[in-house]
């Protein structure tokens, strides 16, 4: 069977959190997000989780080649064998050309990026409308989802808040820096053509239909 070697794009509150999860139930594939990756490494405490620890204690970035090395580290996992699912880098074109290099020098090779697409409009209403409850973390939406009693969890009662992360201002500052930064990624795996579309829209149910469908057919078409 081919490796399925995949990226994950899209704006946040797109889904891909959802979808990301989904896929590795049904196909086996770690999830790989830099985030995690990058505080699982630091505790770790590897050469490279320690160089990768410097920079965060500091509160900045850390660079681009210790996160390419710490991906590469990763996916040398026997549960990366088949495939893995990269959610979180790259965010710039300059990364991705990094990653596709490094990746080639390890013999392996992209099988697609999965774009999941969602006006700035719904992001913003999703994200911003989230309330979590004080006490235990139960999640609602004010307009999705919302509690019984606004304000209380229908759980345990304890207050709802909104997380600073998921304040309108805070979504929009986001979305900026996706437009700038991460959106130019489309047109550089177009033209790669490895770029594969989904309409975030939709509910994560029908997405995920979509996704499976896509990878079947890419799956059927790298065994022939
Ligand atoms: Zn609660």
């Amino acid at each position: 069977m081919s490796e399925l070697n995949l990226i994950l794009l899209g704006p946040p509150g797109a889904g891909k959190g959802t979808q990301a999860t989904l896929l590795t139930e049904d196909f086996g594939l770690p999830h790989v997000s830099t985030g995690d990756m990058l505080r699982a490494a630091r505790d770790a405490g590897s050469e490279l989780g320690l160089a990768a620890k410097e920079y965060m204690d500091k509160g900045e970035l850390v660079p681009d080649a210790v996160v390419i090395g710490l991906i590469l580290e990763r996916l040398a996992d026997d549960d990366a064998r088949d495939g893995f699912l990269l959610d979180g880098f790259p965010r710039t074109i300059e990364q991705a050309g990094a990653l596709g290099q490094q990746l080639e020098g390890h013999e392996r090779r992209l099988t697609a990026v999965l774009l999941l697409e969602a006006p700035d409009e719904l992001v913003v209403q999703r994200i911003s409308g989230r309330r979590i409850c004080r006490k235990e973390g139960h999640v609602y939406h004010v307009d999705f989802d919302p509690p019984k009693h606004p304000g209380h969890c229908d759980i345990d009662g304890s207050e709802l808040e909104q997380r600073d992360d998921d304040r309108e201002d805070t979504v929009r500052n986001r979305l900026d820096v996706y437009h700038a930064q991460t959106e130019p990624l489309i047109a550089y795996y177009e033209e790669r053509g490895l770029l594969r579309r989904f309409d975030g829209t939709r509910s994560p149910r029908q997405v995920h239909e979509r996704i499976r469908a896509t990878l079947a057919t890419l799956r059927l078409e790298e065994d022939l």
